[in-house]
């Protein structure tokens, strides 16, 4: 009874003084910090120079080491073995009880100036240290759950019927690459593969022409179960470690020549890259709202992928956006033009629980430090597109850059990047920080 009481506290969000919008740092620029205030205390990894990986937290314009702090005893004893790690999955196969107790002692030594001495040699600048990838991830699955992408996407091969018959009753995914995750920042390299515009005879081997971003966001998974175990959409959101931005780069004319008939291979595997912080189930338990209802005439979940609870507060108010810079605006000092904006919950139709569900409804077993796409995150109006395909309606409608230039798909030397906060009415807005590339030719 003790174990189900704690399960189902946790399901149905805890919010508490750490969410407090009052809340005050002792630590410079934090309280005015649009990202990472001190109600947000995202999880990652971190190095620096010359130095082995260490957990971290970001705070204002600076990291505070955790592993630092555990060995310094700030923080709780049975917290000290996982903070020694690397990666955060010895941190997150602990039980949620446990992980809370690290987020109260974290917001109990950055807001209490007492503790400001003892803490202050475990704050590093932002700018001096390197970001890693968070956890080590075994398996990454990419799903396709933003209706109206689906639907502006369908559209453009079937414009009487652009979503097909299953997509409201499963939640439509597809098995990704995990070695080729990484953080903001990494190069993307132009993709190189066969392509066969309509016209040709032959398919031919060259790099990629129609080179895409997709604006997504990206589940963590938290704990473990056994291969022909199932997890019931109640207990969901137990095993969402946190979200993070994803941005699955997509090269759209290699997509069209080889993902007939089992759906995207080499036009997705060459990059993924994520925003390196793990935003924390418990920093979005207040932003967690209510799903949008199923437009009439659409059918009901089947019973499994179905919770009244996960209905009422189980998607996330987070505001999305876009930005493009290309080298001669980068160049001549111009701002990133803003492609998109939109919010995840108008976007997902189904939520971050049925999603884990789904996974696992065959009886898959998921790992800590496995990670989920949700698909692109394209909202219902123009300028809410999550992707450039939908935005020049696939190649048809170019973009024009504050420098005169034009876009259809990505070109070498353009920074495109990702932004995401998550905000709610009576409560502290928290930022994800930037996940971003810029292309660089084909090698
Ligand atoms: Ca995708």
């Amino acid at each position: 009874m003790a174990a189900s009481r704690a399960r189902r506290g946790w399901r149905s969000r805890v919010i508490d003084h750490t969410h407090d919008a009052a809340a005050s740092s002792w630590v410079e620029g934090v309280d005015e910090h649009p990202d990472f205030p001190v109600q947000n205390l995202p999880l990652g990894v971190f190095s620096r120079e010359g130095e082995t990986r260490r957990i971290g937290s970001a705070i204002g314009d600076y990291v505070v080491d955790l592993t630092g702090l555990a060995e310094a005893g700030l923080l709780p004893d049975a917290l000290c073995p996982a903070l020694s790690e690397q990666t955060l999955n010895a941190l997150f196969r602990l039980d949620a009880a446990t992980r809370r107790a690290l987020r109260h002692a974290l917001f109990a030594v950055l807001t209490d100036p007492a503790r400001q001495r003892a803490v202050v040699p475990w704050l590093y600048p932002a700018q001096s240290v390197e970001l890693h990838l968070p956890f080590a991830i075994g398996d990454y699955s990419d799903f396709y759950v933003g209706i109206h992408h689906a639907t502006n996407i369908g559209k453009l091969f079937r414009p009487d019927n652009p979503l097909l018959p299953n997509y409201k009753h499963v939640p439509i995914g597809y098995h990704g690459r995990a070695s080729s995750i990484r953080v903001s920042g990494a190069p993307v390299i132009r993709p190189k593969g066969q392509i066969k515009p309509q016209n040709a005879d032959h398919p031919t081997y060259a790099p990629c022409r129609r080179l895409d971003y997709e604006l997504e966001l990206g589940i963590w998974i938290a704990g473990d179960h056994a291969l022909g175990e199932t997890i019931p959409i109640a207990d969901a959101w137990d095993r969402i470690a946190g979200v993070c931005l994803l941005n699955d780069w997509s090269a759209r004319d290699i997509q069209a020549w080889e993902y007939q008939p089992l759906g995207p291979f080499l036009s997705k595997s060459f990059l993924t890259t994520i925003s390196p912080w793990v935003i924390t189930a418990q920093a979005l338990a207040p932003f967690r709202v209510a799903q949008p209802a199923r437009p009439e005439g659409d059918p009901a979940p089947l019973p499994h992928l179905w919770d009244a609870q996960d209905q009422a507060q189980g998607t996330l108010s987070i505001a999305l956006s876009a930005t493009l810079a290309s080298a001669a605006m980068r160049g001549n000092g111009m701002a990133a033009l803003e492609l998109s904006r939109g919010t995840a919950h108008e976007a997902m139709y189904w939520t971050p629980a049925q999603i884990v569900t789904h996974h696992a409804s065959n009886g898959c077993d998921l790992h800590t430090g496995d990670l989920l796409g949700t698909g692109t995150l394209s909202g219902p109006a123009p300028g809410s597109e999550g992707s450039l395909m939908e935005i020049s309606q696939g190649g048809q409608h170019p973009v024009l850059l504050p420098s005169g230039e034009q876009r259809c798909f990505l070109e070498d030397g353009d920074e495109l990047t990702l932004h995401a906060r998550a905000m709610r009415e009576g409560y502290r807005a928290i930022g994800f920080g930037p996940c971003r590339g810029i292309v660089e030719q084909a090698r």
